[in-house]
């Protein structure tokens, strides 16, 4: 089939390789390019560079890494595919697969060595599988960068790498899993984060991207912000460039080796939510440039669009909080719902998965009841006592803040909670009870909450006996807050087509997103290895 033919009158400049978008995708693959003797240009449509990586957690899964390796950890890239081969449940392609797990560790000794990456591997923190397969591993895949020093990026580019406003990245995953985990922020070294604030340090998904970023500084290659890549440009045969809007006026760049699709993914675009991600009115994390240019570039050059089943995520927002583009601040409320004395229920009242593990928990949220045309478990609430917010922060509210006005619903009773929040007051009082009885003994024979090692050491309170995830709700007052679904925050699996000039649509999804929804699939795909592999994946 031949190509689109929609070559401009004239180009306004002309480089070897274009990466469209500044995240770790698009900067991998600027750097990897540059290494290879190409010249190369970064198109980022947002004022900032960093993408949703800069957002994020930073925590990369890559099966095999020498890192493990040096600690004694005994893994494999071959365990590894196995084990993303047995989760992928036949929905995942062995090729993409093994390009994945094969070419990871490879990418990031790679980036290590060349680029100044410096990652270790998070002590202690299991796979999310950790006991299902015998290829999960306890510990050694998931890794994270050293805090980066952000002057070292030059005042200009100190200023334009974006920060995360959800992740605490002055501190690295192990600085908080050594003083207790997400639940233990009253325990967290508040000195330590106050230092490397001050010293601008940048750990987790704001350090991660940041390194990319001083890389391409490093040598020197172009990086242009606030540049709107509009489409591609095609002679027939191959993709020869973009356009792209700047300064309200279009551009035309030649690419005369390829273009990569780095943009991510299009949870800030609703209707493609909708009719992409069965998601119904998703609120989103993300900042707006999120909007599916993946689809819009790479769709009209017959990128094939795959779906596979995902999840959404569920969050909420405080009032008064918001971003700087003006926009409310969600917030995912995966690291609470499994702390003790938090549960989250339907409008029956009633419980309806396992709240500590997330991966699991939210596909019974979207959970579609055919007899009744509902959705049984949307809307839900969560629900806590006086003891957790004594104890937990609840996300971004401290305990001892007083709790915001006009944020969720606060009462005497379980029943008056209920009722104020238009639950079913018996069904609650009833899951409440039941759940009560059952966190005393440490189980929950009703969905296995506190069973999964991942779900300990990630959302659990470890110092809280007999089960870390599992606590009564007995204290008043007692609070509770509707959750919204929100998008979710990753981004597809390469697109390309084998072309002489190839195109890619990287993406990391990872995060496990090693299977996803949102995927763009190639057809005669064969991506470049070094592109491809750098993309960080979330914890499998
Ligand atoms: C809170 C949070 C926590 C997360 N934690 C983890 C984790 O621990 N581990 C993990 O693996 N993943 C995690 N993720 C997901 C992960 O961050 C993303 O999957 C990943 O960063 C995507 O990288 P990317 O390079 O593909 O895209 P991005 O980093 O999103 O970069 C895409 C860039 O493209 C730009 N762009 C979009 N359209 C255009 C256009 N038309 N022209 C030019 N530029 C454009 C965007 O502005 C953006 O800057 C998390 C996400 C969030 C939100």
């Amino acid at each position: 089939m031949p190509l689109i033919n929609n070559l401009p009158e004239h180009w306004d400049d002309n480089v070897d390789l274009i990466s469209i978008g500044s995240g770790i995708g698009g900067l991998s693959a600027a750097i990897a390019a540059h290494d290879h003797g190409a010249t190369v240009l970064v198109l980022e449509r947002s004022p900032q560079v960093g993408g949703v990586t800069a957002l994020s957690q930073g925590q990369v899964w890559i099966p095999g890494n020498h890192h493990a390796r040096d600690l004694g950890i005994e893994d494999s890239a071959e365990s590894g595919f196995r084990y993303l081969k047995r989760l992928s449940m036949g929905y995942g392609e062995d090729e993409a697969i093994s390009n994945f797990t094969a070419n990871a560790r490879v990418a990031l000794k790679y980036f290590e060595d060349k680029a100044g990456l410096r990652m270790n591997v998070i002590r202690g923190c299991p796979d999310y599988y950790y006991g299902l397969t015998n290829d999960s591993v306890a510990e050694g895949r998931l890794l994270e960068v050293e805090p980066f020093p952000g002057p070292s990026l030059g005042e200009e580019w100190q200023a334009k790498t974006r920060l995360s406003p959800q992740v605490p990245y002055s501190l690295t995953t192990q600085d908080i899993a050594d003083k207790g985990g997400l639940a233990a922020m009253m325990h967290w070294d508040f000195a330590l984060m106050g230092e490397r604030i001050a010293k601008d340090e940048r750990c987790a998904g704001s350090g991660l991207a940041a390194y990319f970023v001083k890389a391409v500084l490093d040598r020197g290659l172009r990086m242009e912000t606030g540049v709107n890549v509009t489409g591609l440009i095609g002679d027939g045969r191959r993709v020869i460039g973009v356009r792209a809007t700047k300064d309200g006026r279009e551009i035309c760049i030649k690419a005369n080796k390829g273009v990569v699709v780095a943009v991510s993914s299009y949870e800030r675009n609703r209707s493609l939510e909708k009719t992409l991600g069965n998601q119904l009115d998703p609120e989103s994390m993300l900042f707006s440039t999120i909007d599916g240019a993946n689809i819009r570039l790479a769709g009209p050059f017959g990128a094939k669009i795959a779906r596979v089943p995902e999840i959404s995520m569920a969050g909420f927002s405080v009032p008064g909080e918001e971003t700087d583009e003006g926009l409310a601040v969600w917030r995912s409320a995966m690291p609470i719902i499994g702390l003790p004395h938090h549960i989250v229920v339907n409008r029956q009242g009633k419980r309806f998965g396992n709240e500590g593990f997330y991966r699991g928990f939210y596909y019974t949220t979207d959970l579609i009841d055919g007899v009744t045309q509902t959705h049984p478990n949307f809307p839900c609430w969560i629900v806590i006592d006086s003891q957790a917010r004594e104890k937990y922060a609840f996300v971004s509210i401290m305990p001892g803040q007083d709790w915001p006005e006009g944020f969720g619903v606060v009462a005497d009773s379980i029943e008056e909670l209920a009722q104020k929040a238009g639950m079913d007051p018996q069904g609650l009082a009833e899951t409440v009870a039941r759940f009560n009885a059952n966190a005393e003994k440490g189980v929950d024979p009703d969905f296995g909450r506190g069973e999964q090692p991942w779900a300990a050491w990630m959302t659990g309170d470890k110092t809280y006996k007999p089960n870390p995830n599992l606590g009564p709700i007995v204290k008043p007052p007692f609070y509770a807050v509707e959750l919204s679904r929100m998008g979710r925050p990753a981004s597809p699996p390469p697109a390309s087509r084998s072309t002489a000039t190839p195109m890619w649509s990287a993406g990391t999804k990872n995060r496990s997103r090693a299977s996803t929804p949102r995927a763009i699939r190639p057809r005669g795909w064969k991506p470049a290895r070094s592109c491809r592999a750098a993309s960080p994946t979330r914890a499998a």
